[in-house]
């Protein structure tokens, strides 16, 4: 399967930075099957672990779904979405960007009371790709003249 450079260096910074080693470690400890997919990603399939609050997440190169195949197919963008967060972790020196996803998930809990509208990782992997409303319309203040 042709890999892509940029798909081929994303899959070697996540090795080194062992990102992806941690994503195997989870899929592991939660019974998931994991699979080699497309672009040098892994996917891990029947995620067993944890809150069923969202359907999938990533760790380094390893993508985590808690969806059976049907739900997945319904949902052709979300691999996408997830895709984008295995770059992000490549960028963020591998398993920093961790703290890093919490805090932008702070901050935007802060602004909108939920994880993702003003999450900066979320916004760049694409909201309506994971599934996200558009963050909500800040009403515009009065003019004071
Ligand atoms: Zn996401």
């Amino acid at each position: 399967m042709p890999v892509r450079p940029t798909a081929a260096l994303r899959l070697a910074v996540n090795a080194v930075n062992l990102s992806t080693l941690l994503g195997l470690a989870v899929a592991y400890v939660g019974r998931a099957r994991v699979t080699v997919a497309h672009e040098g990603l892994f996917v891990a399939r029947g995620f067993t672990l944890g809150a069923r609050t969202a359907p999938a997440f990533t760790v380094g190169n390893v993508i985590i779904l808690r969806l059976d195949d049907e739900a997945l197919a319904r949902r052709p963008r979300l691999l996408v979405h997830e895709a984008r967060h295995a770059t992000q972790y490549a960028w963020c020196i591998g398993p920093l960007f961790l703290p890093l996803y919490l805090a932008a998930a702070g901050w935007s809990w802060l602004r909108a009371r939920d994880f993702a509208s003003y999450n900066v990782f979320e916004r760049l992997a694409g909201l309506e790709d994971g599934g996200y409303p558009p963050p909500p319309r800040r009403r515009s203040r009065p003019s004071r003249r």
